[in-house]
């Protein structure tokens, strides 16, 4: 019969039993058959003993991660006894158990703790989210607006349609209209990549032949390959239809070829088009001045440009390859490979599939069926 105020009198000041403190951290188990057998050195453990009336005990240490954290007791009041080896071992388990639940609780009120700060800081993140893409979008607007004013006019005048003008004056609109045609393309493509990491982007899918694509993408840079010599073969194998995003995917294109352009000094530049089961490869090789292996792994960061001979004269921002990871990658849910060698070129392949996977398309319907039913 165990007296009311039992627990509550267990509450001892355990710094206050060394002699028992010690015991639990080194052996991890007191047992003590009978009061008359403590050593000298217990005397204040046995005084504990007699006034918690307590006859025998056995007491096992509970760990975690290797540091006492407490400790359960069988006490007996009625008798003095000795204790089994099963009843140290049951001791144990409990103890296990009980310490391994309330480590699982603290873990899990921490969890609740971390679950709300993370979701505080996502809402906030998605405020800032879109903040950015106000700002990306009022961007956009306002700074391509004035650009292609100046764009425009300065090609009106330079084009003499407004009276003639001064070699020197020339040679400096000449300047005002490529700088600005440069910072209207950079514009252009840090708003894309924004959009893009945004997940603001809408993709339009649709069904278009890539020659036709393919001839407006070469219309784009057939006057700087002319510029430089250069010639363009194109090898169009089927004429595959694809059901892509076709402005994206004319872009990638364009890109390519005219890097191809802008880094290739004579030679020949050649468009190769096959369709592999599912997907479409769009290969891009030229003759070009090439790429470091230890390169390659640079070519698709932000602003990175190579240094090579070409670097000033070529121009661009070092975006292009980047934005154009990202179009392939996660527009048109494709890939993008290079293989290139210093001084003999390059090839830059994209590898799309010819149904675009995010789409309802009927073929995709089909296929559905035609699984269900195998
Ligand atoms: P950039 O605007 O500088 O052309 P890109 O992102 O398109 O930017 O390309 C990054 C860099 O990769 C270029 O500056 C150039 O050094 C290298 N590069 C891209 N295409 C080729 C190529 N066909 N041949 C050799 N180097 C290339």
């Amino acid at each position: 019969e165990l007296p009311n105020n039992y627990i509550d009198r267990l509450e001892t000041d355990l710094d206050a039993l060394p002699w028992w403190l010690g015991l639990m951290k080194e052996k991890e188990v007191v047992m003590v058959n009978n009061t008359e057998q403590l050593p000298a050195e217990a005397e204040r453990f046995r005084t504990f003993m007699v006034t918690n009336n307590l006859k025998s005990l056995v007491d096992v240490s509970r760990t975690y991660e290797g540091e006492f954290i407490g400790f359960l007791r069988f006490g007996c009041v009625q008798s003095t006894r000795s204790w089994e080896d099963e009843e140290i071992a049951l001791l144990r388990l409990v103890g296990q158990i009980i310490t391994n639940a309330l480590q699982r609780s603290r873990a899990d009120s921490e969890l609740r703790s971390y679950a709300g700060e993370l979701e505080d800081a996502n809402t906030k993140l998605k405020e800032l989210d879109k903040l950015k893409s106000l700002f990306i979008a009022s961007m956009s607007h306002e700074l391509r607006t004035p650009l292609n004013s100046i764009i425009g006019f300065t090609g009106i005048i330079l084009q003499g349609l407004t009276g003639a003008i001064t070699d020197q004056q020339q040679n400096q609109l000449q300047r005002v209209y490529k700088s600005a045609k440069h910072l209207l393309n950079l514009i252009t493509d840090v708003i894309d990549i924004s959009k893009i990491e945004a997940g603001r982007i809408d993709v339009y899918p649709d069904h278009f032949l890539v020659s036709e694509v393919i001839e407006e993408a070469l219309n784009a840079i057939s006057s700087q390959a002319a510029d430089k010599d250069l010639a363009i073969d194109v090898k169009v194998h089927d004429d595959i239809t694809l059901f892509q995003d076709r402005k994206r995917f004319l872009q990638c294109i364009i890109n390519f070829l005219s890097n191809a352009v802008k880094y290739t000094e004579q030679g020949t530049i050649t468009l190769q088009v096959d369709k592999n089961g599912k997907y479409a490869e769009i290969k891009v090789s030229d003759t070009g001045i090439g790429i470091n292996s230890e390169d390659i792994s640079k070519l698709f960061e932000p602003f990175e440009r190579l240094d090579s001979h070409l670097r000033i004269k070529a121009g661009g921002t070092g975006l292009g390859l980047y934005l154009t990871r990202k179009i392939i990658d996660e527009l048109l849910h494709g890939s993008i490979s290079v293989q290139s060698q210093v001084g003999v070129g390059s090839t830059f392949l994209m590898k799309v599939p010819v149904d675009h996977p995010l789409t309802d398309s009927s073929e995709n319907q089909i296929t559905s069926i035609e699984a269900g039913v195998t």
